[in-house]
């Protein structure tokens, strides 16, 4: 899929930036619900896919049950297994741009470099890294978890061996025989050690804090099954009904009840006596905070990977790296020739937050000051006409995000279809509905075990506040999001030759 045939127009209704599950997901319910909506998708990379074309690390797989997670349009009965692997979820995303004939309106290779509300004329004068355009309405679907971090670690750029972050992974490097060093025990971490353990010489694995890890119930989807999807596709949507509902149930804890949570770190705790033989490693990686707390992780062969000979586990911290060996807190050197960061992404600064610019010239990450919030997730007071998807506090531990996804395109399109008929040129949520609404979220996450739960996460930011955590059931912001409501907003109306 290149660019190289197309030209980017010079002005636009709608612009989206990001061609993963929410670019895709926005631009397919908008020409559903209106076939003849003119708009383009930008994306800064070679090919469409987001999340799930940067990590092809080893063993890079959903762990939300792909029958949730995927589209609700457009299901797939080939799955091959009940969590699908990156690859196959790439693909995925590539089948649905050819199924619904999206590729004619992605600008693969466009960056959006800046974007900035003309207040005179109402519209985005955006520059890209394919030439500047207008557009009415801009749609942010460029990820919370798509810009790696890097930790801060003094002597990193002393390193000579080789470096990489797990979201960029380098193929290229035989990690055959190798003495590796991976930074970080997060979701990424449990799924691409094991996989790579057998082929390194001696493997440090660096953790700050343990999580709790349960089994992963994985299983291979068979040809019956698919055959049945396929002829009667009801079923499929009945299953991810089920999932739906039973995902659901762990938001009463985590959010409302989480006095039941020991029942479940119960389970989490025989998995680690099961797989873990020795004390030392096994107290290294029992967490001393609530369950949920930190995202829970699903794993078969992670705990048992830390109990191998050839594996240390060091949880005292990293301090410093030199030319040849990373360092930990005791002063003890790990002499290594491979370092694998698994240190996560930057949710809370993201990079986009830097280059949209509203109508008092501030940027989106001025206005935020390190702390992101907005209206519904999607609307920020003095960016007009913008619309943010997995936008603050959509984030989710326990369900699918392309859930959320679709419910914030619900609400993208209810906007452009009022827009349209009641003919609004801009429409600006009012601080006092923001401000409302945060207070919600904020009071709503008190309790909750993102915020209460005992540990450090990359939930909250350097304030302890948490912009990333939705609160409470899915079903609810769903609700929340399927109209539009334009009394929260300062409306614009539109002169009479506007094109809307
Ligand atoms: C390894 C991993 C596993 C995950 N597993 C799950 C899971 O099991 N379940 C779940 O619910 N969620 C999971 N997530 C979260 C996942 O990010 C979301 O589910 C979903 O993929 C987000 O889609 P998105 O389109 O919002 O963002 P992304 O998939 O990150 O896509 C954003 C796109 O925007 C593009 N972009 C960014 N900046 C610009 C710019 N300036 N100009 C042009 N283009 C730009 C990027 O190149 C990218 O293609 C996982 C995340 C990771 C990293």
């Amino acid at each position: 899929m290149t660019h190289s045939q197309k030209v980017l127009p010079e002005s636009v209704r709608v612009l989206v930036v990001g061609a993963g599950f929410a670019g895709i997901g926005a631009v397919s319910r908008i020409l559903d619900d209106d076939p003849n909506a003119d708009v383009v998708v930008i994306e800064r990379a070679d090919d469409v896919g987001g999340t799930w074309r940067d990590n092809t690390y080893p063993g890079c797989a959903c762990d939300v049950p792909t029958s949730l997670y995927s589209f609700s349009f457009a299901p797939s009965p080939d799955w091959t297994h009940t969590f699908a692997r990156q690859p196959e979820i790439h693909r995925y995303l590539r089948g649905v741009v050819d199924a619904l004939g999206l590729q004619g309106r992605i600008f693969t290779g466009c960056e959006l470099i800046s974007a900035k509300w003309d207040s005179a004329n109402s519209r985005w004068a955006v520059e890209t890294s394919l030439g500047s355009l207008t557009a009415h309405v801009l749609v942010a679907a460029t990820g919370a978890l798509s810009t790696p971090k890097l930790p801060n670690v003094p002597g990193i750029e002393k390193f000579a061996g080789t470096m990489f972050h797990s979201a960029t992974w380098n193929h290229d490097h035989d990690l055959t025989d190798q003495r590796v060093a991976v930074i970080g025990t997060g979701a990424s971490a449990v799924q691409f050690v094991p996989e790579i353990v057998d082929r390194t010489a001696r493997l440090t694995v660096f953790q700050r804090t343990p999580a709790w890890v349960v089994p992963r119930l994985d299983r291979t989807l068979g040809k019956l099954e698919k055959a049945m999807y396929r002829r009667f596709p009801s079923t499929q949507k009945a299953v991810r009904g089920f999932i739906y509902g039973y995902r659901e149930a762990y938001v009463s804890a985590l959010a409302h009840h989480p006095g039941v949570l020991p029942l479940v770190s119960n389970v989490a705790k025989l998995h680690l006596r099961r797989q873990v033989k020795n004390p030392v490693t096994r107290a290294a990686l029992t967490p001393d905070f609530m369950l949920g707390c930190k995202r829970m992780l699903l794993s078969n062969d992670w705990l048992k990977t830390l109990d191998r000979d050839d594996v240390d586990l060091v949880d005292s911290g990293l301090t410093e790296i030199t030319e040849n060996a990373v360092v930990d807190a005791h002063g003890n050197s790990y002499p290594v020739d491979t370092i694998i960061f698994a240190t996560g992404f930057t949710p809370t600064e993201p990079p986009v937050s830097h280059a949209i610019q509203g109508s008092d010239g501030r940027t989106l990450a001025e206005r935020w000051g390190g702390s992101p919030n907005a209206y519904r997730g999607t609307t920020v007071h003095g960016f007009p006409n913008l619309f943010l998807m997995y936008g603050p506090n959509t984030n989710l531990g326990h369900s699918s995000i392309v859930y959320m996804l679709e419910s914030q395109a619900n609400y993208l399109v209810s906007a452009l279809r009022q827009m349209r008929e009641q003919r609004i040129e801009a429409v600006d949520v009012s601080e006092h509905a923001q401000q409302q609404y945060n207070s919600w979220i904020h009071d709503s996450l008190s309790g909750t075990v993102w915020n209460a739960g005992g540990c450090s996460s990359w939930y909250l930011d350097s304030e302890g506040r948490n912009p990333v955590m939705w609160p409470t059931y899915t079903f609810t912001f769903r609700n929340s999001t399927r109209t539009f409501e334009t009394s929260d907003y300062a409306l614009t109306p539109a002169g009479k030759s506007a094109q809307l």
